[in-house]
């Protein structure tokens, strides 16, 4: 069964050589647009290309701003801080999440709780959310509280894993009668859409990140997206050491952050961004030829959910048990073709095993099955 496995990913990449799980690929304008931030010598924080690109993410996306930062986590940062999450206040997400998400809240000093996922979607459940606020919140003037800790539950950030919408709009809706701000961590989902609206784009702001191994890539790099001008105006302003306007002044009015794409990698951005549709039309295709060889192997095979469409950024499938899922990670990195596990669930890290964890049997179900295979674009 594992080799049959592998023999088929090797004749859907057409090759014996190693695999890797997601390689970036660099086929349009990246030298050409590369070459002319060089020669304008305007290689750092200022410069026409981050301009560019952040107009052209907004354009892509349909936000009304979008700003750039030298990484998806800071952007998540910067988005915790904006939506008034403060020391010792609570942030609800999910376990089954890369570290980025839940380093971010810890940066602003709120804390953690964990929520369950959906099978489905592999992002966070409604249902999870809504039973945790059934059961632990009540409502004070501010806003919403912990029950158990008299804390204030500030926000709320889903994920959508793999590029696989949540179901963002029940979410949000949750969201909005308990008076919890909305950040969606869109970091793997640029392109994926849930009813034909741009993850992301549900709440009050979503990030997304540039990262190399992410579906494009500007070597590192991130966005927050909003349809809240005034908030993208500040996402700005802090990203650039709150630096006040002025032609030769320092004067600063917050404490804020270098969290400042440099225009050499908004360059990179730019080119990219001009090749996502392709770059995802292909990943769909190859997602469905894995759907079909799977599905006559009876494994299961992670599928974009119903009414969203996905990048299908990482492929994912479903093995029997942990034995299974062990025994298929050591055959296949074995054989020269790059598989990984999913990331260690949070509240299993030894930073955040303290933290409250709401009935998590998906997530745990999940994590003992699920492999990530070859996922990266053909072309
Ligand atoms: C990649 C990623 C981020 C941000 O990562 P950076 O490497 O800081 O750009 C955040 N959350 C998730 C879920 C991610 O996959």
């Amino acid at each position: 069964m594992y080799k049959k496995i592998t023999d088929f990913i090797r004749t859907v990449y057409n090759t014996d050589d190693f695999i890797p799980l997601h390689k970036p690929s660099f086929q349009g304008n990246e030298k050409k647009y590369l070459l002319e931030c060089i020669d304008s010598t305007y290689v750092s924080s200022v410069g026409r290309f981050v301009d560019m690109f952040e107009k052209k993410v907004a354009d892509y996306t349909g936000a009304k701003k979008a700003v750039v930062t030298v990484n998806g986590t800071s952007a998540l940062h910067l988005a915790l801080i904006l939506c008034g999450v403060k020391p010792d206040q609570e942030v609800l997400t999910q376990s089954l999440t890369f570290i980025a998400t839940v380093n971010a809240i810890s940066y602003t000093g709120a804390v953690p709780v964990f929520l369950d996922v959906d099978k489905e979607t592999l992002g966070m459940s409604p249902d999870s959310l809504k039973g945790f606020l059934n059961n632990y919140s009540k409502m004070k003037e501010d806003g919403c509280y912990n029950k158990l800790t008299d804390r204030k539950i500030a926000a709320c950030v889903p994920m959508h894993t793999f590029g696989h919408p949540v179901k963002i709009a029940e979410i949000a809706q949750i969201c909005s009668k308990y008076k919890i701000e909305l950040i969606e961590d869109a970091a793997e989902s640029i392109g994926s859409k849930y009813q034909d609206k741009h993850t992301g784009l549900f709440g009050k702001v979503g990030i997304i990140s540039f990262n190399g191994n992410k579906i494009i890539t500007t070597g590192g790099g991130g966005m927050l997206i909003t349809n809240d001008q005034e908030l993208g105006v500040k996402a700005k302003h802090l990203s650039t050491q709150a630096k006040k306007n002025h032609r030769w002044e320092y004067d600063h009015d917050f404490t804020g952050y270098n969290y400042r794409m440099p225009n050499i990698n908004a360059a990179l951005g730019v080119a990219q961004l001009e090749n996502l549709d392709m770059f995802i039309i292909n990943k769909r295709e190859l997602a469905n030829e894995y759907s079909g060889f799977f599905s006559n192997l009876g494994i299961g095979f992670v599928l974009e959910p119903v009414g969203s469409y996905s990048n299908y950024w990482l492929n994912a499938i479903l093995l029997e048990n942990r034995q299974d899922r062990d025994n298929f990670l050591k055959y296949t990195n074995d054989n020269k073709i790059m598989t990984r596990p999913l990331w260690k669930p949070m509240h299993k890290l030894r930073m955040y095993e303290n933290c409250y964890a709401y009935d998590l049997n998906n997530t745990e179900y999940i994590e003992e099955r699920l492999v990530n295979i070859p996922s990266s674009v053909r072309i």
